[in-house]
């Protein structure tokens, strides 16, 4: 079922993303948790605060086991009908849409706070240096192995033009299209090319939400836009990464935008958009996949500068045995060191 809808924002226009495919599997659209309004853009690849994502992980493992199961005493009572399941594959498969060949980022810092000092501390210069320096980072590479119906993902070339600052209320994240309409309101030419990746940095506290950050897409003005929506995360134990200051030089509050900010752009270069890219059965992405695990204390990216972000998810380095274990005891997530 597709419903496109026709936000009007202002004097602005922009057009929402379709929800999912109703013959998506329940699983796969709990995971990519589907909109809070019928005309939302579905937020996508979650990145769960620790708690959330281990309670997410156990739930999964429960309903495997019990499958498992199912299926021994089926054996048991030799019921040819019903074959034993064969055990799922970690792996992502493609799902017929386009990735991101390379990224235009623009990022959005969104909220009174950031007009003042203490507050945005070192975070606007800090992510501003991450984008830029991320393209032709072997971080950026781990995501290279993925292709779409226009190409393949691309880490080298990845043009960051800086920042723009709005210091109106934002908006808690609970409704994409509240974030997509400030994207359309705050960036008004995107890129023409439709590689435009507008990462909105809010200062709102995550309060009980399960989620630290999210991406999504849409269109401004009729040009296709991916966009991601983040809290502000500082002091806030279950989105930390536990960065050492001494080592990065980042405040913690900054370090913590940063892991999410890996997780979410791998996740907008691998599946961008309807009807998406690469996931797996329960709908996770290359970040949700390997959330919350650091094989490498921390990455390099091209400028020298060490960063503590999450592993990505690698289905040739689950099947070629080279990648290492996410939370689940499956070997396919690269440090990308
Ligand atoms: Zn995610």
């Amino acid at each position: 079922m597709k419903n496109t809808a026709l936000l009007a924002l202002g004097v602005l226009a922009c057009t929402g993303a379709a929800a999912f495919d109703a013959s998506d599997k329940p699983d796969a659209r709990a995971m990519r948790e589907s909109q809070d309004q019928a005309d939302d853009p579905p937020r996508l690849g979650s990145h769960f605060t620790r708690e959330e994502h281990e309670r997410r992980r156990e739930d999964l493992e429960h309903r495997r086991e019990r499958e498992t199961l199912e299926d021994a005493e089926r054996e048991a009572r030799r019921d040819a009908k019903r074959p034993a399941r064969t055990p799922p594959s970690p792996n992502m498969t493609y799902h017929g849409g386009k990735i991101m060949t390379t990224v235009v980022s623009k990022a959005i810092f969104w909220g009174p706070k950031w007009a003042d000092p203490a507050f945005a501390k070192d975070k606007i210069t800090g992510l501003d240096n991450w984008y830029t320096y991320h393209s032709g980072s072997n971080y950026a590479a781990a995501s290279n192995e993925y292709t779409g119906s226009n190409g393949k993902v691309g880490s080298t070339g990845l043009l960051h033009l800086g920042h723009v600052i709005d210091t109106t209320k934002a908006s808690n994240g609970a409704i994409t299209s509240a974030i997509l309409g400030e994207v359309c309101r705050m960036i008004p030419t995107p890129d023409p090319q439709g590689n435009g990746y507008y990462p909105v940095y809010t200062d709102v506290r995550r309060g009980r939400a399960g989620y630290c950050a999210w991406h999504s897409y849409g269109t401004c003005h009729g040009i296709p836009v991916q966009f991601g929506f983040f809290f502000d995360l500082e002091g806030d134990s279950g989105c930390d990464p536990g960065d050492n200051p001494a080592i990065t030089g980042h405040s913690q509050g900054l370090a913590a935008l940063a892991n999410v900010t890996g997780h979410e752009i791998a996740e907008a270069r691998s599946d961008p958009a309807n009807p998406g890219a690469w996931y797996d059965p329960q709908g996770a992405e290359n970040g949700d996949k390997c959330a919350w695990t650091f094989n490498t204390p921390y990455v390099t990216f091209s400028d020298g500068g060490k960063w503590r972000i999450q592993g990505e998810w690698s289905n040739a380095a689950y099947n070629n045995k080279t990648g290492y274990a996410n939370l689940s005891g499956q070997k396919g997530c690269l440090d990308g060191h």
